[in-house]
């Protein structure tokens, strides 16, 4: 089958002829009908001190990708909830049942946990094993190039969310206009939020963010404490009620603690290069009485259930996200978008079979499902 592959400890990866994996008797076999490049590939692929840490030499040869739409084509033989034919996405956190957090019902933090494509192969191929139980079934009407954004999307939906999905008529300010950023202003809107302020660097990227639901977009041009006072003079001047962090930067995690109001949440997702941070501890978070939340992952199911209905109802669309559509041959365009700076590309979906992506791109021009 045809498979990015990262081959060598350094930069870039190959499309190779590799072998179609064999199943163990957990693990079900999906015929990928499309795939997207997430931040995680982009580690990989550049081969950067985090990913020669977590995979290192030794596991290469190893198949990038993890974010995913297919059809199940094999079950092995302790499979029983999914079938042959059954049209799947997957959850990357491949949970450990024993380990504590899952028995807790935290399964996506588990100490063992292993994720789809960097801990084992992944999804840019023809084909990818993947454990039963991280399956997620979708709903035959969902087109692939959407159900593949379900996993970052689920990233999204809880962090909007949060553990008291307490969001309705509050307002929201959303570092980061990456896909995470851009995903969540989409997720607040259908959630109730009321305003939503989305702060980022690229215009194209503002613009998209705007499409999908913020209410006003403030860029890296204006001086901090101008964002300060803009957000500041639109709520009262008591602040937002909930932040998302999603730029992974240390001057967003900071103007993030000064936009939240009293009482507020912080929520945590960006991850920072180097995390030592100057932050006022005791002003803010101990005497604001704020809640930090992080997030690692998704809720397995609840996240997976609720963003499926999101996008299967029609309530949230994720067309204006998907910026590029290659052939999964074309995997080094894709991997150029998406590094490209300043950013003009959200997600870019591969499509293993040309016929998919003829298909997906006839949907497009048609602004049809
Ligand atoms: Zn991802």
């Amino acid at each position: 089958m045809k498979a990015i592959v990262k081959t060598k400890p350094q930069p870039g990866a190959e499309l190779l002829d590799a072998p179609t994996p064999r199943i163990a008797p957990d693990q079900v076999l999906v015929k990928v009908r499309a795939t997207s490049i997430c931040g995680t590939d982009v580690h990989i692929y550049k081969w950067d001190p985090w990913a020669q840490g977590r995979i290192g030499e030794k596991r290469l040869p190893q198949i990038l990708g993890h974010e995913v739409a297919g059809e199940v084509v094999e079950v092995g033989s302790h499979v029983s909830r999914i079938k042959i034919g059954d049209y799947v996405s997957a959850e990357t956190h491949i949970y450990d049942p024993g380990d504590l957090t899952a028995l807790l019902e935290q399964k996506h933090l588990g100490e063992h946990m292993k994720i789809l494509g960097v801990d084992c192969d992944g999804a840019f191929a023809e084909y990818i094993a993947v454990p039963e139980r991280v399956c997620w079934k979708n709903d035959p009407s969902l087109p692939p190039e959407f159900a593949t954004l379900q996993e970052p999307l689920g990233n999204a939906v809880y962090a909007v969310l949060g553990e008291d999905y307490d969001v309705a008529g509050k307002t929201m300010v959303i570092f980061g206009d990456g896909p995470a950023g851009v995903l969540s202003a989409g997720v607040a809107r259908v959630c109730g939020a009321t305003k939503i302020f989305l702060v980022g660097r690229s215009a194209i990227t503002l613009e998209v963010g705007k499409k999908m639901g913020a209410d006003y977009t403030l860029t890296l041009d204006l001086e901090p404490e101008e964002r300060i006072s803009f957000v500041l003079d639109h709520t009262g001047g008591n602040g937002a009620d909930i932040v998302l962090e999603m730029a992974g930067n240390p001057q967003a995690v900071l103007e993030g603690f000064k936009v939240l109001r009293r009482g507020g949440r912080f929520t945590a997702f960006g991850v920072l290069s180097s995390p030592e941070l100057n932050l006022d501890y005791n002003n803010s978070l101990v005497f604001k009485g704020i809640q930090v939340h992080g997030i690692n992952g998704r809720k397995i199911f609840d996240t997976w259930y609720r963003a499926s209905n999101f996008l299967s109802s029609g309530r949230l669309d994720l067309s204006p996200l998907i910026t590029h559509m290659f052939p999964l041959e074309d995997f080094e365009k894709g991997f150029q978008a998406v590094m490209h700076r300043p950013r003009n590309c959200l997600k870019v979906v591969l499509f293993p079979h040309e016929k998919e992506l003829e298909i997906a791109q006839a949907r497009r021009s048609n602004n049809v499902r």
